[in-house]
Parts: C-alpha cells; sequence; structure tokens
C-alpha cells in the first residue's frame, strides 16, 4: 500500500477531471459505496473459484463477529446499492465510481494491495449498441488524455449455456493433456477452467494454441450479436483486435469482454478491463437485469500519462501531469514587509490567483531564485521602503522583462496585471 504524495495527486486530480467530464456528457452519474462490504457479497458476486475471492481478499471478523471485506473491485458493491435502493425499478442506471481497492496480491510495478479504480456500470442495458457506446467512452477518455499506444482486445464469453458448452468441451480436451499442465492450471482444471486460458505459464500457452476456442462454442444467437458489436466499434472508427483467448478474471461476465492495454507498461499492462455482466444483478438478488461497464486502473493509467508526458512535451498529456505554476511569487524582506506581504497575498488569493508567498525572511537575491525556479509569471516585491511609500513593485520574471509600481491598495489593478500577461 502507498502514500500518494502532492505531486502526484496534482496529475491524479488532472486525470479525474478530465473523467468527470466525460462521465457527466455521457450521461453517467457519481455513485459511492462504503470501502467495507459483507464478505458474502464478494463470495456469490465474484465467485469462490475466483483468485481475487479464493486468494486476495482482506477479510476479517468485526466485534459482531461478521465477516467483512475491504472491497476488492467496485461492481458487486454498486449492484448491491441498486437494489437495496430501488434504483433498478426507475429504469436504466447510468453509475460511476473512483476509489481504492483492496487485494493481497505480489506487490510489484503497477500492482499493488491498495490501488485506485475508475469505473462505470450501466445497469439495464441490454443492447449490443450499449457494449459499444462504454467501450467507446473508455476508448475516448483514454485518448482525451493524451495517450497513444492504446490497444483494445475483444473477446465475448457468449450466453451461460455457450460457456458451459464450452467448458465442458474445454475440460474434455485438457484432461487428456493434463500432464502438460502447469500446476496451477491443473488444479483449475475443477474449480475454474476458463480462467487456464489466461495462464501466463509458456508450456500451458502453447498448448491451448490447439485448444478449441471460445468462439467455436457460441450459439448462433450470441455470434450475431458479438458481430454487431465488432461492427459497431469498426462504425465509430475504433480499431479492436480479436483475442479468443480474453477472459476476464471474475466470474460474472458473459457475452462482451475487453481490456484496453498499453505498450507503456511491462507486464501489468492492462489499463481498464471490463464487458457484459447480465447475470450479476439476478445473482446478488435484484430482478434480472442485463448490464455491461468497466474499471480502469489508476495507477496504471499514470504510468502511462507519465511515459506519453515524456514522449511528447508539448502534448496533452505533458500538459495534463505539469505541476501547477502560481501566477505570483511574493518577494518580501522586513517587518513591515512581511505583514503587508501576507495581506497582499490574502487579497490576490481571494480574487481567486495563485500565489507563492516566501516567507524565509532571505536575502531578496535567494527570494528572487526561489520566484524563477517556481516558473511564477510575475514576482511582487515588497520590502520596508515599499511599505513606507504605501506600493508594490510588479516585476515579470518570464517573457520580455517589465517593471511597474502599484499602491498596495490598487489590488484590482494588480489583479488584472498578473492575469493579462
Ligand atoms: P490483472 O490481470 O492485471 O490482475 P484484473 O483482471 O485482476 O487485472 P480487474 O479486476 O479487471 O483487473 O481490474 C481492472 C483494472 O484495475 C485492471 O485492468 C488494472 O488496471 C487495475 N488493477 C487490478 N488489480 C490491480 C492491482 N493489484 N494494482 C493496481 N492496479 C490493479
Ligand atoms: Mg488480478
Amino acid at each position: 500500500m502507498v502514500d500518494l504524495l502532492p505531486a502526484a495527486l496534482q496529475r491524479w486530480q488532472a486525470v479525474e477531471a478530465v473523467a468527470r467530464g466525460h462521465f457527466q456528457r455521457s450521461g453517467f452519474g457519481e455513485i459511492r459505496t462504503p470501502l467495507l462490504e459483507s464478505t458474502d457479497l464478494f463470495c456469490r458476486g465474484i465467485g469462490e473459484a475466483t483468485d481475487v475471492v479464493g486468494k486476495e481478499m482482506y477479510s476479517f471478523l468485526d466485534r459482531g463477529e461478521r465477516s467483512c471485506t475491504l472491497r476488492p473491485e467496485g461492481t458487486a458493491s454498486v449492484v448491491r446499492a441498486a437494489i437495496q435502493h430501488g434504483l433498478l425499478s426507475q429504469g436504466a442506471q447510468k453509475l460511476w465510481y473512483a476509489g481504492p481497492m483492496f487485494r493481497y496480491e505480489r506487490p510489484q510495478a503497477g500492482r499493488q494491495r491498495q490501488f485506485h479504480q475508475i469505473g462505470v456500470e450501466w445497469l439495464g442495458a441490454e443492447s449490443p449498441r450499449s457494449d459499444v457506446e462504454v467501450i467507446a467512452l473508455a476508448w475516448d477518455l483514454l485518448q482525451g488524455l493524451g495517450i497513444g499506444g492504446l490497444q483494445l482486445e475483444l473477446n465475448s464469453l457468449g450466453s451461460t449455456d455457450d460457456r458451459q458448452a464450452y467448458r465442458d468441451a474445454l475440460v474434455a480436451w485438457l484432461e487428456v493433456r493434463v500432464d502438460a499442465l502447469d500446476d496451477d492450471s491443473r488444479s483449475r482444471l475443477s474449480s475454474n477452467p476458463l480462467r487456464i486460458l489466461d495462464s501466463k505459464h509458456p508450456s500451458t500457452q502453447a498448448l491451448l494454441e490447439e485448444a478449441p476456442t471460445l468462439a467455436d462454442a457460441l450459439s448462433p444467437a450470441s455470434r450475431e450479436r458479438f458481430e454487431r458489436v465488432q461492427s459497431g466499434l469498426s462504425a465509430l472508427g475504433i480499431p479492436y483486435r480479436l483475442n479468443p483467448r480474453l477472459v476476464r478474471g471474475l466470474d460474472y461476465y458473459s457475452h462482451t469482454a475487453f481490456e484496453i492495454t498499453s505498450d507503456q507498461l511491462g507486464a501489468q499492462a492492462t489499463v481498464c478491463g471490463g464487458g457484459r455482466y447480465d447475470g450479476l444483478v439476478g445473482q446478488l438478488g435484484g430482478p434480472a437485469t442485463p448490464a455491461v461497464g468497466w474499471a480502469l486502473g489508476m495507477e496504471r493509467l499514470l504510468l502511462v500519462l507519465e511515459a506519453a508526458a515524456t514522449a511528447d512535451p508539448q502534448g496533452v498529456a505533458a500538459r495534463l501531469t505539469a505541476g501547477a505554476v502560481p501566477a505570483a511569487y511574493v518577494v518580501n524582506r522586513g517587518e513591515r514587509a512581511a505583514i503587508a506581504a501576507l495581506g497582499l497575498a490574502r487579497d490576490l488569493r481571494r480574487a481567486e490567483l495563485a500565489i507563492d508567498l516566501d516567507s524565509s525572511g532571505a536575502a531578496f537575491g535567494k527570494q528572487f531564485k526561489r520566484a524563477d525556479r517556481c516558473g511564477a509569471r510575475w514576482a511582487l516585491i515588497l520590502g520596508d521602503d515599499e511599505v513606507d511609500q504605501g506600493i508594490v513593485r510588479l516585476k515579470r520574471l518570464q517573457g520580455e522583462p517589465k517593471e511597474q509600481s502599484v499602491a498596495l491598495t490598487a489590488i484590482s489593478a494588480i489583479v488584472d496585471t498578473l492575469r493579462s500577461s
């Protein structure tokens, strides 16, 4: 688990602001659910056989002897809340969330035990068009951050029946080749065989080249649905690559599954993952409700964003990751000047300007160096002499040099000057 320091949070908030704008314009409303839920919610919602529930949850008994879990993902909680508050009887719900998630994993670059996701859930959306719309939302959000080198990978898991049929076919095929499987995959053969497709083990990977694929197991209706998703993406000019091995880690997916990966990340390349989960609402006790959504990992997104900023220092990503620059730096020395500087900074901040106020009392030269370093366009200079004359000197630090004196009381004139150039 990591601390987030101001420099990182500044970038973080820039990303969140961009995401918020996309959600607002697309009609998604924010939802916030508790970090702590009943363990049972995730067992029922995600599935006991998944890595997340089987190995990665932070679960404990509270003082009332109830088993509680720090949420490992957002979807189950959002669905629980929608059911609990009767939102589903009010028609389709477009919801988004952002916040920390907890999984007991092996920490490495792009993988933490407390990490953060931004996600959307569209409950009550059935048509292939809704799949296309949420994928486009993720794609446009990432593009809007100035991130290149992204790849959209797409698969269809079919209906529950398709998956069951495929599961049986895959198990039958693998059972006669069980000796060639790695240990992990062998134990998944009975518990969660589809996850074997996701194995990173080279020999298992090689074996799977020959295995029956999900695509072959799709019913005609599922296949047609998948084709409509693909033609929808093509119509919007969103490139994708079919990946018949793409299965999502969580149990509740059906039909469309997708991931967006970046060539800027190493092994942990997936920035965003999602898909359709038509069975989940019913499984959690709500009315049968089709749904589609995705979640993106904030930490990985920020890694990609920083790489994009380095690659193109003039681009959108660089602008978003740049630190905030104050409008002016107040250089001051002397007792009366210090008090006047404080008042001046306060007035300008009340006029919504960002002001850095030097509080060191150091020599003017030192203070000017700091003013230059912080990137402010103006230095406001106050010594006791200036205070006695009732003025402040404005010195432009960036661009063409310029200096002028203004009455200390003429706040709006100072504001105009700082704003204008
Ligand atoms: P992975 O295969 O990388 O473990 P996942 O399938 O478990 O990913 P999801 O549950 O789909 O991931 O979560 C969506 C996104 O959240 C991921 O694509 C990733 O960007 C991010 N994410 C998941 N687990 C972590 C983690 N432990 N640390 C940082 N980010 C994570
Ligand atoms: Mg995982």
